[in-house]
C-alpha cells in the first residue's frame, strides 16, 4: 500500500511517500524556521499561511521524485494533532480534499506516535516491546510500548519540555531559534567543570521531569556573571555546557530508571532533542553497561517530517482504519495514551 504522509503541526511542512512493501519512496521538507526567526519563536498565523503555500508543491515534488502520479496513491495520512490548530487544519483539509478527489481512504494520525515510530524507518528497527523517550519541542515523555497503539505513559514533564528549555536557554544566551542545536554547538567550547546546574526531580523516585527550574537557574547564573562585568564568550559557552549537561544527565537518569522498572532492554529515543550528540553518547554508554540497545531516527527524522506520518498512516490504513470522508477536525491537544492498536479486520 502506497501512502502519502502530510505533516503540518508546527513550523515544518513535511511530505513523504511510504510503501508498505518497499519502504520509504520519497520525502521532502520545507522548514519555516527562517520566517519565524525574526520573532524569536513560531507565529501560528504565519505558520498556517505558509503551510497553505508550500504543501501542494511539496506533494508534487515527492510524487515526481518517486516517478508516480496522484492516481498511484492508495491512501493519505496527515497529522491531526497535537499541534497548532490552524497549522493542523491546513494539513487535514488538504488531505481530505485530495482523498475526496482521488477516492482514496484518508486518516488523521497522532504526531507523537509519528515521532515514536520514526526509528521504524531505519535499517535495523527496534522490535517490540521497548521503552521510548520522546523529547521534542512540546513533549518530554517516557512511554512503555508493547506494540503500535499500545502505549503506557510512565512519566512526563510537569512543566516545560526539554526542547522548549533548550530554546529558552538559547534565547537568554542570545542565540537564534530553534535553540537546541545552537546551545549544543556553543557548549562544545564550554568547560564542563566550571559550573554545575541542578538535575531536577532526580533526588526522588518517579519518572516525571521538570525543566522550568533550569531555565530560571540559567537566568540567575547569567545575571551573576553580568554583575561582574560584560559577559565574555567563554562564560556563555560554560553556561551552555552546564545547561546541556544538566538536561542530558536528567534524561539519562530517568531512562535508566525506566529500563530498570520495566525490565526492558530496548530504548527508543525520538523527537528533536534526540538529535543531540551528547545525549546519544551518554545513552549509548548506559545501554552498553546494561546489555541494552538504543534506537534513534536518522538525523533529519528526529525533528518534524512527513516520513513518520506516512509510516504510521500506512500501518493503520492497511489495517482498515480511516476517517469518514470529508469529516475531520484538528486536535491541538490529544493525549497519546488514548490511542488504540490498529483495527484488525
Ligand atoms: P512536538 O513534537 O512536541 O509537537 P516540535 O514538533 O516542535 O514539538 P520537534 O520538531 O520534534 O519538536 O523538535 C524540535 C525541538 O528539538 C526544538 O526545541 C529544538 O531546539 C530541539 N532540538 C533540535 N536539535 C537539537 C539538539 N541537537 N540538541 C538539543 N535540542 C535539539
Ligand atoms: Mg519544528
Ligand atoms: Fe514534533
Amino acid at each position: 500500500m502506497r501512502v502519502l504522509g502530510i505533516e503540518t503541526s508546527c513550523d515544518e511542512t513535511g511530505v513523504a511517500l511510504y510503501d508498505t512493501e518497499h519502504g520509504l519512496l520519497a520525502d521532502a521538507l520545507f522548514s519555516q524556521v527562517a520566517m519565524h526567526a525574526d520573532y524569536g519563536g513560531v507565529v501560528p498565523e504565519l505558520a498556517s499561511r505558509d503551510h497553505t503555500r508550500k504543501l501542494l508543491p511539496l506533494v508534487d515534488e515527492v510524487l515526481a521524485e518517486a516517478n508516480l502520479t496522484r492516481g498511484d496513491l492508495d491512501g493519505i495520512a496527515y497529522t491531526a494533532g497535537p499541534g497548532l490548530a490552524g497549522a493542523l487544519m491546513v494539513g487535514a483539509a488538504t488531505a481530505h480534499g485530495l482523498a475526496l478527489a482521488l477516492e482514496r481512504p484518508v486518516l488523521g494520525v497522532h504526531h507523537m506516535e509519528g515521532h515514536l515510530l520514526a526509528p521504524m524507518l531505519e535499517d535495523e528497527p527496534p522490535a517490540f516491546p521497548f521503552v521510548a523517550l520522546l523529547v521534542s519541542g512540546g513533549h518530554t515523555q517516557l512511554v512503555e510500548v508493547q506494540g503500535i497503539g499500545r502505549y503506557q505513559l510512565l512519566g512526563e514533564s510537569v512543566d516545560d519540555a526539554a526542547g522548549e528549555a533548550f530554546d529558552k536557554a538559547a534565547k537568554m544566551l542570545g542565540l537564534d531559534y530553534p535553540g537546541g542545536p545552537r546551545v549544543a554547538k556553543l557548549a562544545e567550547q564550554g568547560d564542563p567543570k566550571r559550573l554545575r546546574f541542578p538535575r531536577p526531580m532526580t533526588d526522588r523516585p518517579g519518572l516525571d521531569f521538570s525543566f522550568s527550574g533550569l531555565k530560571t537557574h540559567t537566568l540567575t547564573t547569567l545575571r551573576a556573571f553580568e554583575a561582574e562585568g560584560p559577559l565574555d564568550d567563554q562564560a556563555r559557552a560554560d553556561i551552555a555546557r552546564a545547561f546541556e549537561e544538566a538536561v542530558v544527565d536528567t534524561l539519562v537518569i530517568k531512562c535508566r530508571r525506566a529500563l530498570d522498572q520495566t525490565g526492558l532492554k530496548r530504548l527508543v529515543v525520538a523527537g528533536g532533542v534526540s538529535a543531540n550528540v551528547r545525549l546519544r553518547e551518554r545513552l549509548e554508554h548506559e545501554c552498553a553497561k546494561r546489555d541494552a540497545r538504543a534506537y534513534y531516527p536518522r538525523g533529519r527524522f528526529c525533528t518534524d517530517n512527513g516520513a513518520m506520518i506516512a509510516y504510521v498512516g500506512a500501518q493503520r490504513l492497511l489495517a482498515g482504519e480511516r476517517d469518514e470522508p470529508g469529516v475531520f477536525a484538528a486536535r491541538p491537544r490529544w493525549p497519546m495514551d488514548t490511542l488504540t492498536p490498529p483495527e484488525t479486520n
